[in-house]
């Protein structure tokens, strides 16, 4: 299979800093084993920046074989934090999503998920969100007791349940058989929570060319708002 993707990220309009981090750090093609990951950093100072900035490093390395787990890879993620937590007091206390799709020859992608970061996967005009939010109001959505709707505004929206940096994680795993034309998007909350998903599928079926993509939805984020660092990795997948 051949995938295609380009990987943008922007401050937003109100943080003075971007704590989101994510590989690979160009725009590029493969025919996979490859690895496209977002993960969206928390913790006071510069803490929340170099959570997300050690949990992609260690999940990234080495290289990929196929038929890999990735949630070995999530797993030496939170390793590297809690270490980097432990080497460094002013670290105390800072965490990360992450969200790491491996991309396979055969079409196969394997996604391991940690957070509020999420995937989605645009098939024939339909959007469809591959990930389950670790947060409150992502429970309260999984048990039909808010919509999607109501939980983009829901005042406890960025209560996470779990994160990379907790002694105890509890790795998703999602694995997604897929075919030329989809199209999938990883993405960090900067966007969902600014802009709703209608309006990301629009925006995704509008834009061709996966820059455009890329940043037009980043350009929806901060025409919302922008209260947060906006992050998206949008992957063509081919013949
Ligand atoms: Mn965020």
């Amino acid at each position: 299979m051949r995938y295609t993707w380009a990987v943008e990220s922007h401050v937003g309009r109100v943080r003075e800093g971007n704590e989101d981090s994510f590989a690979p750090p160009n725009d590029g093609a493969s025919e996979g084993p490859v690895i496209i990951a977002v993960a969206d950093g928390m913790g006071g100072h510069v803490a929340g920046e170099v959570a997300s900035r050690l949990a992609i490093d260690a999940a990234t390395v080495p290289d990929p074989d196929p038929g890999e787990d990735p949630a070995v890879r999530v797993m030496s993620a939170n390793a590297a934090v809690i270490e980097g937590m432990r080497a460094d007091p002013r670290h105390a206390g800072m965490g990360t999503t992450l969200t790491l799709g491996i991309f396979e020859p055969d079409g196969t992608l394997r996604i391991g998920h940690v957070g509020d970061s999420r995937g989605y996967l645009l098939r024939d005009g339909v959007l469809r969100q591959l990930t389950q939010d670790h947060s409150l109001v992502g429970q309260l959505v999984a048990g039909g007791h808010i919509t999607a709707d109501e939980a983009r505004t829901h005042p406890r929206r960025h209560l996470v349940t779990q994160s990379i940096g907790m002694q105890k994680i509890d790795v998703d795993r999602v694995d997604e058989t897929l075919q030329p034309g989809d199209r999938i998007l990883l993405c960090s909350d900067g966007l969902t929570d600014m802009v709703p998903d209608d309006d990301i599928t629009d925006l995704l079926l509008q834009n061709e060319g996966l820059s455009d993509a890329a940043w037009s939805l980043i350009d929806a984020a901060n025409a919302a708002g922008g209260v947060d660092n906006t992050t998206v990795a949008v992957v063509d997948v081919g013949p």
